[in-house]
């Protein structure tokens, strides 16, 4: 697998949020930034940064080291992003997905499925029968709908995942 930045971005933006990425940006290929540096560099309040910094360790991303500071007394933590750990998140973030995809296989082979004309709607059988299968939003007659299509992509969709796991 390669380590494209626009992996390292997808990874992280859907681990710890968009707000991250400039911080990311700023921590890799350097090893161990004071926080205070990061505050000034992004010209963010000490607060936010930090907040920041914990969703990324939260997410395994970022590791650091505190320090004393001999003038003030206290400590200040020194960050460094994980870029190795992309890799493993990459991978959990696929497998999830994949659980995901086969239990909505699941839920499509299970039930039938149906749809108003006017595409207001798409009921499992349950459901549409609740509704004495007219549209709960315009009313018209509900019409059984073929998923084979969407069965095949959620199939091809599992099988493209289960791939590039490998
Ligand atoms: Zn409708």
């Amino acid at each position: 697998m390669k380590l494209s930045n626009k992996l390292v971005e997808d990874v992280v933006v859907a681990v710890a949020g968009e707000d991250v990425l400039p911080l990311v940006k700023l921590l890799k290929n350097k090893k161990n930034v004071s926080e205070f540096k990061i505050a000034e560099s992004l010209k963010l309040e000490i607060n936010v940064v930090r907040n920041m910094l914990y969703r990324l360790y939260h997410a395994n991303l970022v590791s650091f080291i505190r320090r004393k500071d001999k003038k003030k007394g206290w400590y200040i933590y020194y960050w460094t992003f994980k870029l190795k750990q992309i890799k493993h998140l990459t991978m959990s973030l696929k497998k999830e997905r994949i659980e995901r995809l086969k239990d909505r296989l699941a839920r499509e082979n299970e039930s039938s499925f149906f749809i108003c004309s006017n595409s207001c709607m798409r009921l499992d059988f349950e459901q549409a029968v609740g509704f004495e299968f007219k549209c709960p939003e315009c009313a018209s007659i509900m019409q059984q709908e073929s998923n084979e299509e969407t069965k095949k992509k959620l199939e091809a969709e599992i099988k493209e995942l289960e791939k590039e796991l490998e």
